[in-house]
């Protein structure tokens, strides 16, 4: 049983964690474990890093064949997918960001957890437009690295 099936809220046992080194490269870290029928990730990479047993399996990736583009995140409809690189103690974390107001670059935000706890001041870097989709790519701690999945403005 995943840890996500008893409070909904996924842990790092649920997810398959890269490297340090894998995370030093980038890499897409994709937080969808549900048995649905979607796979628009899987199409939208370029180099073949993410795959499914099936239709309604969850998708894996390939964190050696990531070559961290970041095609994947706007797509998904579940905000699932994450581009996580680490550089020295800092890391830039890539996020889909559906709320108001848009920060702008430069901005410092609340890094939320899961839960939704603020657990760090994070530096807006960077924000592209997907759609109706913002992507905005923050510079966190890099102790947060796998912790920061959401911002408040
Ligand atoms: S970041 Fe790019 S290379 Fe990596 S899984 Fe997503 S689409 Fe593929
Ligand atoms: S597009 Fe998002 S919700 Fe759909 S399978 Fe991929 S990660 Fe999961």
């Amino acid at each position: 049983m995943h840890s996500y099936e008893k409070d909904g809220i996924l842990t790092l046992e649920d997810l398959v964690i890269p490297t340090k080194k894998q995370l030093e490269k980038g890499v897409a870290f994709i937080e969808c474990i549900q048995e649905i029928p979607c796979n628009p990730c899987v199409d939208s990479c370029p180099v073949g890093a993410i795959s499914m047993k099936n239709i309604n399996a969850p998708p894996i990736v390939d964190y050696d064949k990531c070559i961290a583009c970041g095609q994947c995140i706007g797509i998904c409809p579940g905000l699932a997918i994450f581009l996580i690189k680490t550089k020295g103690d800092k890391v830039f974390i890539t996020l889909q960001y559906e709320f108001l107001p848009i920060p702008i670059v430069g901005n410092k935000v609340k890094a939320l957890n899961r839960k939704g706890e603020v657990v760090d001041t994070a530096i807006v870097k960077r924000i592209a437009k997907k759609d109706k989709t913002f992507i905005i790519t923050i510079e966190a701690n890099k102790d947060f690295a796998m912790e920061i999945r959401n911002i408040r403005v």
